[in-house]
């Protein structure tokens, strides 16, 4: 039966578990079901895009896209279901930032098609064959999405109204914006401001119960080097927990499991680029050799060579959203004859 309010979720480039978490939220999805239809979602429900493509311009109420884009279908997807909706939820951190698959523009498409087609271990290709976008096959043509050369996050590509950061977001956050959208449909209650992110505005190092008291550490540990003390604060401790770059909201639960914060939940708003601002952290902690304020260069290479890949430790999550948001490949100056 039609109830007035529709809810559609889909993924782009991601793994799925932002599908799941919405599952995840027990009783809870029973109450969405009972307000809301499911106009889509691809996971659960068995619609089809031609009937998404056939449904008025806005009728959908909400949209939580999950997923990065990666490709032309993601695109094509997130486009249609913008039109189709009244509000679009950039879903988790592929969405939002890239996430873990916005680390594959360390990275170009030729350089992944050629190592996942032609030099993996497992791959006979003798023909060097790669996937076509277009195939004429006895049956027809068929149709194959083409890959993109960089990872794009979903603002990048459409107007997206709300986002839910978190790898994947947690119960509490899509709870609390479950809540919003009930009250909005059920009370008339005015929705948040455009552009609002469904976390909190501090940072992890606000939402985390760990004690700091050392002004600076020595050296960097990997978390399995040593025996880490619950209790006291990782960087203190020579770990590098991603908690002063990082927007709280998560419950700090890498910390509860006595692991350092991966940054899965984005930079604050105060933060444009997460990684250097981790970077920047992390310098006025490391002790200088010399004991002055600033790094010297040296100081700054002994750092750098105890950070093992300082990439995926600083843009893990966000390296499409940075200010260098891929790797820069230098064009060759063209030689005139
Ligand atoms: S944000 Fe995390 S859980 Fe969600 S799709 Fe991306 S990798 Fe998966
Ligand atoms: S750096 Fe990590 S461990 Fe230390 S206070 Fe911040 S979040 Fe907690
Ligand atoms: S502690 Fe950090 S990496 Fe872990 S869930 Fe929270 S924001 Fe994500």
């Amino acid at each position: 039966m039609a109830k007035g309010v529709s809810i559609a979720q889909y993924w782009g480039a991601g793994c799925g578990g932002c599908d799941v978490a919405l599952l995840d939220i027990d009783e809870r999805i029973l109450g969405v079901a009972e307000m809301a239809d499911i106009a889509f979602w691809p996971i659960a429900v068995d619609t089809k895009l031609k009937d998404v493509e056939a449904m008025p311009d806005k009728s959908i109420t909400v949209t939580l896209y999950n997923g990065a884009i990666r490709n032309s279908e993601n695109e094509h997807v997130a486009k249609l279901l913008r039109q189709k909706s009244q509000i679009l939820v950039s879903f988790g951190s592929c969405a939002c930032y890239g996430g873990i698959p916005g680390l594959a523009n360390v990275s170009n498409k030729k350089e992944i098609m050629d190592y996942v087609y032609n030099k993996t271990f497992s791959s006979i290709n003798p023909e060097g064959t790669l996937p076509q976008p277009r195939y004429e096959a006895p049956e027809g043509e068929l149709e194959l999405p083409v890959m993109y050369d960089t990872v794009l996050t979903l603002d990048d590509v459409v107007d997206v109204d709300y986002y839910m950061p978190g790898c994947p977001p947690t119960t509490d956050l899509i709870n609390a914006f479950l809540d919003v959208v009930e009250k909005h449909v059920k009370e008339g209650a005015e929705l948040p401001p455009k552009g609002t992110f469904f976390a909190s505005q501090k940072t992890l190092c606000d939402e985390c119960g760990r004690t700091k008291t050392v002004k600076s550490v020595d050296r960097v540990y990997l978390p399995h080097e040593i025996d880490i003390d619950p209790e006291k604060c990782m960087l203190e401790q020579g770990v590098i927990c991603l908690g002063p770059a990082t927007r709280a909201g998560c419950g700090a639960q890498c910390l509860n499991a006595n692991q350092p914060c991966r940054g899965c939940m984005g930079p604050t708003a105060a933060v444009e680029d997460q990684g250097g601002s981790m970077l920047s952290a992390l310098a006025s902690i490391f002790r200088t050799a010399d004991n002055e304020t600033q790094l010297s260069e040296d100081d700054i290479l002994k750092l750098m060579t105890e950070i093992k890949d300082p990439l995926g430790t600083f843009y893990a999550f966000t390296m499409p959203k940075s200010i260098i948001k891929r790797k820069v490949t230098e064009k060759k100056a063209e030689v005139s004859e």
